[in-house]
């Protein structure tokens, strides 16, 4: 079973993900040399939501943007190892093939839409 992507949309989501694993290495590198990261990590903390605490030392907040960073750096690459192997575009839990549009927006969802909502519900995460 191969997802219903055309080849040139294949190369593009592929390019995508290159540039975008190039970005966060970059970003990664500079956090992880010590530049403080708190006003942009109070962005991420505020879209992360989930348990954050009020009031964190800039260290931790540097630390939680990193390891925010790193989670997307591994899902990117997972993304682009499933793009090798030909399973990528097929929805982890169910095996439905993932719109382009979705891919678009997010190149390394693993999900589709539906599968998404129960995942996060099952998560506890509030929009
Ligand atoms: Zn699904």
């Amino acid at each position: 079973m191969s997802p219903t992507l055309t080849a040139g949309q294949h190369a593009w989501l592929q390019a995508m993900l290159k540039q975008r694993q190039h970005t966060l290495e970059a970003q990664l590198s500079s956090h992880l040399h010590g530049l403080s990261a708190a006003e942009r990590a109070a962005e991420v903390l505020a879209q992360d939501g989930d348990d954050a605490p009020q009031r964190l030392p800039e260290r931790d907040i540097a630390a939680a943007l990193t390891a925010a960073e790193q989670r997307e750096l591994q899902a990117t690459g997972a993304a682009l190892q499933r793009l090798t192997q030909g399973a990528y575009g097929l929805c982890s839990d169910c095996g439905t093939t993932i719109p382009f549009d979705r891919l678009k927006v997010e190149p390394s969802a693993l999900r589709c839409v539906p599968c998404e909502s129960t995942h996060e519900a099952a998560r506890g995460s509030r929009a």
